[in-house]
């Protein structure tokens, strides 16, 4: 790996470490502080050891500098777990309050609510933050990377485009409906609490669409495209598996409340492992899998193209 590379990519990490944004209230123009999509002394804690759990490496600096395979799980402590530049000191205590001020009670429209609106914002800044660090990669490092490389990180940031002017207001402004009147239909929600503490913790958006055809077309077509979101939560003796999508995406998700009453442990693994980048695992789980499952494991994180055929996902968080 190109010297030169190498350093511009670590600065550009570093810009994006420390991007903020508006905040994500509605007429807020101040600027955000680091959020937790997983509350940190909640879901996290309760996974941790020592305050570390398992998290998902995103840093290309790093990776190409200590050599470790790009997407991993490393360990990573739980105050830098989860982080996203989502809303401002006040809005960020006052936005997500339904669902770290109270404990979780099994079909509160409110939390449901709090729980997707909070999905959304994550995933809308993690778009715009891939977005700016892809687009300073390709105005500081035109010179250093093969032509091939560049067009593909142009078509990649078109597709982000595509969806931050697009998909996102669209869903923001479902998800503060949705907040602001929990009651009106906007959103529906299947939720299952297993009497047990799940090691492992997520917050985030996926598609329903389970076939790769259909997948393509309508991320094609202008329409904003079919998220749905998934929270797992352990608390301090149960754990939550809640799902929201929106009323008029219900056929597309129609699935879904079958397979969590019958085939929740597959349901989870299939969603926590195969449609996200955002799982955090307890040490105690992670490590008790052997080297071969774990690998499996990041396969299966890494792409849809990578992981095989979706009866062969490893089925590692236990219920
Ligand atoms: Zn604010």
């Amino acid at each position: 790996m190109d010297h030169k590379l190498k350093i511009e990519i670590g600065k550009i990490e570093k810009l994006k470490k420390n991007k903020k944004f508006e905040c994500l209230f509605p007429n807020c123009s101040n600027m955000s502080i680091g959020s937790h999509s997983q509350q940190r002394g909640g879901q996290l804690k309760v996974i941790s050891r020592n305050d570390e759990v398992y998290a998902m490496n995103f840093n290309m600096y790093e990776v190409l500098t200590k050599g470790e395979s790009a997407f991993t799980l490393v360990k990573t402590r739980i105050k830098n777990a989860s982080i996203y530049p989502g809303f401002c000191q006040n809005h960020d205590g006052q936005v997500f309050a339904p669902v770290e001020k109270h404990p979780l009670k099994l079909g509160d429209s409110l939390q449901a609510a709090t729980l997707f609106l909070r999905t959304i914002t994550y995933e809308v800044t993690r778009k715009r933050l891939a977005y700016f660090k892809t687009q300073k990669i390709i105005e500081n490092c035109s010179k250093l990377l093969p032509l091939a490389v560049l067009e593909n990180f142009k078509l990649q940031n078109l597709g982000r485009k595509k969806f931050i002017e697009n998909d996102l207001p669209f869903y923001l402004s479902k998800a503060y409906s949705a907040y602001n009147s929990p009651d009106s239909g906007v959103l529906k929600t299947k939720w299952v609490v297993v009497d047990k503490i799940i090691k492992a913790s997520s917050c985030t958006v996926f598609s329903p669409m389970r076939d790769t055809n259909e997948r393509y077309h309508h991320q094609a077509i202008a329409c904003p495209q079919v998220m749905s979101t998934f929270n797992l939560i352990p608390t301090d003796n149960e754990t939550h598996i809640v799902v929201s999508w929106l009323a008029e995406h219900h056929d597309d998700n129609l699935w879904i409340d079958g397979a969590m009453e019958t085939e929740l442990e597959k349901f989870i693994n299939y969603i926590a492992i195969c449609e996200s980048e955002d799982i955090c695992l307890g040490p105690d789980l992670w490590e008790s899998i052997d080297i071969f499952t774990r690998e499996r494991v990041h396969e299966a994180i890494h792409h849809e193209l990578h992981r095989g055929p979706l009866y062969e996902i490893p089925n590692i968080i236990r219920i």
